[in-house]
């Protein structure tokens, strides 16, 4: 094998990222299902997680969404407002690494391998780096840890929301072996249909039995 030191990576995630800065910011929007964006010819920008129950997700046509979840609040994008949530948490992640790697206002990989304020572990990092952002701007992330972005970005989604996930080197494979291709960073839905039509199913390198 190689010598090459294990990166430990997290990769953390808001939570319905703009929803749940709307239903902060406007208690009355607190557990009802809300999506941000619509407009008359729009489409979902996020979700609540009261209306994904309905099946609304992002990227979604507003009339389908609507047709969904018939009472559905449609709120206007405040994109100011998560422009500067999203400098905050970067100014948080800043506090522990500076190999920051933003995806979008609301993710980031972080290397962490090395323990900058000697916390002892990239799990104890991370539920830090969780609880600070929910104390300095009242919002939960998740989030994913492990050697690659690959496995850090699906494990900040196994738990979710306000959740935290841990895949250590050994568990890697057998991790990525449970889970539908569709789940993989890069394979969206035409891709998943191609490899599902070539007998890929999940992240297992071999079919079983073999
Ligand atoms: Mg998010």
């Amino acid at each position: 094998m190689n010598d090459a030191p294990v990166r430990k990576i997290i990769h953390v995630d808001m939570d319905a990222f703009y929803a749940s800065v709307e239903q902060r910011d406007n208690p009355e929007l607190r557990g009802l299902p809300v999506a941000v964006g619509g407009g008359h010819r729009g489409v979902v920008a996020a979700a609540s997680y009261e209306a994904r129950k309905f099946g609304v997700r992002s990227a979604m046509p507003s009339v389908t969404a609507k047709r969904r979840c018939p009472d559905l609040i449609f709120v206007k994008p405040r994109f100011d407002v998560y422009r500067s949530v999203s400098r905050q948490i970067r100014d948080i992640f800043a506090d522990y690494t500076d190999l920051i790697e933003p995806l979008s206002l609301d993710e980031a990989y972080l290397d962490v391998s090395e323990d900058r304020h000697q916390l002892g572990s990239a799990r104890a990092i991370a539920e830090q780096i969780r609880a600070r952002i929910k104390a300095e701007t009242n919002l939960t992330a998740s989030a994913g840890v492990s050697y690659c972005k690959f496995i850090a970005k699906l494990a900040s989604d196994q738990n979710k929301p306000d959740g935290l996930c841990v895949i250590p080197p050994h568990r890697g494979a057998e991790f990525v072996a449970t889970l539908p291709v569709k789940r993989f960073h890069g394979v969206g839905p035409v891709t998943a249909a191609k490899m599902e039509r070539l007998g890929i199913n999940t992240g297992r390198t071999s079919p079983p039995g073999r």
